[in-house]
């Protein structure tokens, strides 16, 4: 284990937030379920998008910057012909709009063609890539997924798929849910502590691999199941079935809770538990712990709702000391006070603090009436730089509310994520150095509080280390350089000669 603080994640060139998808049909195009399935986790990335498919002789591409209705027309899907193919959305930060990172990555070796889509982020990807461009492989992006695909690639030309996938596993570290594509065979690889959500599903005429069930819903699809931490799945090509190989066995996962709070989408079961439940039950467990009565609870819209309702329901049943209500109190009214302008996209894609405070105030619109001469609980599902919040509690408090106290649905935000999602860096942090005392007096709210890493565990019925809570906690569960762990990491060692065994 290290101590000490260490470096904000690398910006540029890093494998984001994203969502992948692939399919294996028994005889019709892949492209449109694709292109469905990718339009659900559009949340997932909205900087670009692309879909390979192979039709048992050659693979075809279509892969651009912007969003999945922009990026493909009829034409496009109509030449992606094929019933196996891949897809990915990725997600926008400063500093990486380049279209050397849209996805899915494709490459044509000695023994076929190799398309990936990841979401993740490896932590050892730059030493795999110093080692393979050593013995003469070209990149051409300064992304991870280009890494994989080239050892990948290279473990092929000696080893069966499953091997050679295996090979690749036991040398990559870090988080990466995968959907790959050798010629024709669709695959799904999720790593072995199962950071990013991946789920398998079964379509009409095939089987689906998707990061998230809203997309095997909007096919018309069955979830199956989860992807098992360092399980690969093998879609047959004929769409009747799938194979599994668990390559790699860890006594404890690392799923990112984080996807529970804000990112993945509530109608979607993740590890076993819908997102919507979860999120309502993180609100009960905020009232139980922090519950503070006031006239109305409101929750940040869309982020706060799930929160704002379950933290609504359990204040109708008791008081914040835990007594029972009686049948005259009826608790916290829940009223929608804030209005969103559905057509501001996120307020992370501005690149500038000064474009990011425009954006809330033009994203956002007060009730008045729902406010004026009221104590307010406003809900969010989390607190990274604090802008949102100060100026909600500044808006609330312009349009007559007399008190605005703050509820968020996770722990402080203390420290980056290195795993994939774009949280900001340790200095933009607010909760890196403040108390939440410090943080209520900067936001100007009457008073704040957050949810406890346990009440979380307890939500997700895990075991706080078989969850990555690293930025809450400042300890990872992968080894980072600069950065404390929380377990004894299990790292591949890296360099010519040291390529594990197969068995
Ligand atoms: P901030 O204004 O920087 O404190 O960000 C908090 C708001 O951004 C909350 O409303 C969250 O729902 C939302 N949020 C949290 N994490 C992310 C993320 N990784 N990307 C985009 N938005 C986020």
């Amino acid at each position: 284990m290290r101590n000490g603080r260490g470096p904000s994640p690398q910006r540029t060139g890093m494998t984001e937030k994203c969502g992948v998808v692939g399919v294996s049909l028994g005889g019709r195009n892949a492209a449109r379920p694709l292109y469905y399935g990718l339009y659900a986790l559009q949340h997932r990335g909205q900087e670009s998008a692309g879909i390979i498919t192979h039709d048992g002789f050659q693979q075809h591409s279509h892969v651009d910057m912007g969003l999945v209705g922009d990026v493909f027309g009829e034409d496009d899907l109509d030449q992606l012909n094929g019933a196996a193919g891949i897809g990915h959305v990725r997600y926008p930060t400063a500093g990486s709009v380049d279209s050397s990172c849209a996805q899915p990555f494709s490459v044509s070796f000695k023994s076929g063609s190799l398309g990936l889509s990841h979401n993740g982020n490896l932590v050892n990807a730059d030493e795999i890539r110093d080692e393979l461009a050593g013995m003469g492989h070209a990149f051409t992006s300064d992304g991870d997924t280009e890494v994989i695909a080239h050892d990948l690639a290279r473990n092929l030309l000696d080893a069966d798929l499953v091997r050679a996938v295996k090979r690749t596993m036991q040398r990559i570290h870090g988080s990466y849910s995968l959907t790959i594509m050798h010629d024709d065979t669709v695959m799904g690889v999720r790593d072995p502590q199962g950071n990013r959500p991946l789920c398998i599903g079964t379509l009409e005429d095939g089987y689906i691999l998707a990061s998230e069930s809203a997309a095997i819903d909007t096919l018309d699809g069955e979830l199956v199941r989860d992807v098992r931490p360092g399980e690969l799945v093998v879609l047959q090509e004929d769409g009747q079935g799938f194979d599994s190989y668990q390559l790699v066995d860890l006594e404890n996962t690392a799923h990112c809770f984080f996807e529970h709070v804000y990112f993945a989408r509530p109608d979607s079961i993740i590890d076993d538990n819908l997102v919507y439940e979860v999120r309502r039950n993180l609100g009960r467990k905020l009232w139980e712990e922090s519950g503070v009565e006031s006239d109305v609870v409101m929750p940040v819209p869309d982020s706060g709702r799930a929160f704002a309702s379950g933290y609504a329901d359990a204040a109708g049943e008791t008081t914040p000391d835990g007594e029972e209500r009686d049948e005259h109190d009826d608790g916290v009214e829940f009223a929608e006070g804030l209005m969103k302008n559905r057509y501001v996209g996120r307020t992370f894609i501005m690149p500038t603090q000064d474009e990011r405070e425009r954006a809330v105030r033009l994203k956002l619109n007060p009730i008045k009436s729902t406010v004026e001469g009221k104590s307010v609980t406003l809900i969010d599902d989390s607190i990274v730089r604090g802008t949102t919040s100060t100026q909600l509690v500044q808006l609330l408090k312009d349009c007559g509310a007399e008190e605005v106290h703050m509820r968020i649905g996770a722990p402080p935000i203390v420290a980056p994520c290195y795993m994939g999602i774009d949280m900001a860096t340790r200095e933009e942090l607010i909760a890196a150095d403040k108390s939440v005392a410090e943080i209520a007096e900067t936001i100007e709210a009457d008073s704040l509080a957050y949810l406890s890493t346990d009440a979380v565990a307890d939500v997700l019925e895990s075991d706080r280390i078989d969850l990555c809570m690293g930025c809450v906690t400042g300890e990872y569960p992968y080894e980072i350089e600069g950065e404390e762990t929380d377990r004894e990491v299990d790292r591949p060692t890296i360099g010519e000669g040291t390529i594990p065994a197969d068995d």
